[in-house]
């Protein structure tokens, strides 16, 4: 188990990284958002990693996620918490009660029925639409010939804010390879904005592929193993 210490430093070490990254790519300095990813970890890690300064966390099963909102409500003012795990309907609810963002939105029915049950007093939740970039049968993600139809009917919910796009691609060997997939969600979103959606977020890079996803463009990364080390799912 990591100590408070050295998941202050892994958080200063993936910081570097993006500072890195966003020079190399010629971007503004801060340009990119970091999302601590915090699934299978305790709760007392991410308050540990909120000390550290972090105050974005996702999570991928909703079980577990809320859990951790309940044990670290204290923090729940100052922590925006982000779905980024695949959403059954029956799980809809609960989300869209806890959360304050979505990624992993991929189909119509869950984008209705998490703006028919956010609560009233919250704002609209965030949400991402997931796309399949990578093109493998297995993945979750709306394929992208269907992604702009999907975007406007998201866009019109009115207890939704669609904010932009996300993938997660394939692991790939070298740089360019990693590049590819992410140029191209990058592309896409171009695609919708120029057809007339007001889109601000791309989310994509991982621990793997931080500075591909930079170089084409990313606006947050998801990282989570370089933050809290490898993941444990035996219990
Ligand atoms: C687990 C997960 C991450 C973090 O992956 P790491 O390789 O540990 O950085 C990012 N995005 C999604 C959707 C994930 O499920």
């Amino acid at each position: 188990m990591p100590s408070s210490s050295d998941l202050a430093r892994h958080l200063s070490e993936v910081h570097q990284r993006i500072a890195q990254a966003e020079a190399a790519a010629s971007r503004d300095a801060s340009s990119v958002a970091l999302l601590a990813v915090s699934k299978t970890f305790p709760a007392e890690d991410v308050r540990a990693v909120f000390e550290a300064g972090q105050r974005a966390f996702g999570e991928n099963y909703v079980q577990e996620a809320v859990a951790k909102i309940a044990a670290l409500a204290d923090l729940r003012d100052q922590v925006q918490w982000h779905f980024i795990g695949p959403l059954q309907s029956n799980k809809t609810k609960v989300v869209a009660e806890n959360f304050d963002w979505v990624h992993s939105v991929d189909r119509l029915k869950i984008a209705q029925r998490l703006s028919e049950q956010r609560p009233d007093g919250l704002a609209p939740l965030n949400v991402c639409l997931q796309v399949n970039v990578s093109g493998e049968e297995s993945k979750s993600g709306v394929p992208p010939a269907e992604a702009l139809t999907l975007a406007h009917a998201i866009a019109a919910l009115p207890n939704l804010k669609l904010r932009g796009l996300m993938a997660i691609p394939e692991p790939a060997g070298t740089l360019d390879e990693q590049r590819a997939p992410h140029r191209r969600l990058h592309e896409l979103m171009d695609t919708l904005r120029a057809d007339g959606l007001e889109l601000d977020t791309l989310s994509m890079g991982m621990s793997a592929d931080i500075e591909a996803a930079i170089l084409e463009g990313a606006t947050m990364v998801r990282i989570g193993t370089a933050i809290f080390g490898a993941r444990d799912y035996s219990h």
